[in-house]
């Protein structure tokens, strides 16, 4: 297996897996979609509630609150040493008052945890209009994608890297060129040719393939170009780590089990 990393932002992480197959990458992207806990809302209690909106449509939109998760301070409650009954080990405590008229935003929100508060401060909970008021007690917990989407820690997807080969020069080159939606072919010498810069774009559309009676053929390669996407709780590099660790742990379990 072999490893390029193609681009490293704060949060979205690209990178080109070589020497794999499809079962693999997307088992990864699978764990790393359903499996990596992060921190969100699952509790509030509405001290004053008299917005727009119901309470139950603003504890909605308080549990799609990506909130900044520091996996080493937070358990999940039931391996928890409090036995599930909830300590600050595996719960953060957020409260909210307000009765500005307008927007209520996530940046209103105080945590009991510094390190662990909503990633978007301009994320709109409600709107007040003058005389509103909303209070609330919230309770966050860490949980996976697998059980609610809320817990999921971002975006993640592949897609195989494409090799083009060109068995032939076609007759209707021209016509390959102007057809392909990601523009990939070019005319070099009054010869088709593939502009490598650009071949990773490919879609699979297989337009050229058609158009040229398999004169071009779209091979599969063991290339995955692999895209981690967070929504804020977690960095990418977090997000790929930890999965491989749940992945680790989960068949060290069934080895034991197997024993
Ligand atoms: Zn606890």
């Amino acid at each position: 297996m072999d490893i390029k990393i193609l681009s490293n932002k704060k949060d979205k992480l690209t990178f080109l897996l070589k020497g794999v197959n499809n079962a693999y990458v997307n088992t990864l992207r699978r764990y790393m979609m359903t499996e990596v806990p992060t921190l969100a809302i699952e509790e509030v209690t509405f001290k004053i509630n008299n917005s727009i909106l119901y309470d139950e449509i603003v504890a909605h939109r308080l549990g799609l609150i990506p909130i900044k998760t520091d996996l080493k301070s937070y358990n999940f409650t039931k391996d928890c040493k409090c036995k599930g009954k909830g300590c600050a080990q595996c719960q953060l405590k957020l409260s909210l008052k307000s009765k500005n008229s307008g927007f209520v935003y996530a940046s209103e929100i105080k945590s009991n945890d510094a390190k662990c508060k909503p990633v978007y401060p301009k994320m709109p909970i409600t709107k007040l209009q003058s005389k509103q008021d909303i209070e609330f007690e919230a309770t966050a917990i860490l949980g996976i994608g697998k059980e609610h989407m809320k817990w999921s820690p971002g975006l993640i997807f592949f897609k195989q890297n494409p090799k083009i080969k060109i068995k032939k020069d076609p007759e209707n080159k021209q016509l390959v060129v102007e057809r392909c939606p990601q523009s990939i072919f070019e005319l070099k010498n009054g010869k088709l040719s593939v502009n490598s810069k650009k071949e990773s774009d490919c879609i699979l559309c297989s337009d050229c393939v058609d158009l040229t009676n398999n004169n071009i053929e779209l091979e599969k390669s063991d290339e995955f170009i692999f895209t981690v996407e967070s929504w804020g709780q977690l960095d990418p590099q977090t997000i790929v780590t930890k999965a491989i660790d749940v992945y680790n742990d989960q068949i060290n379990e069934f080895s034991k089990l197997l024993k």
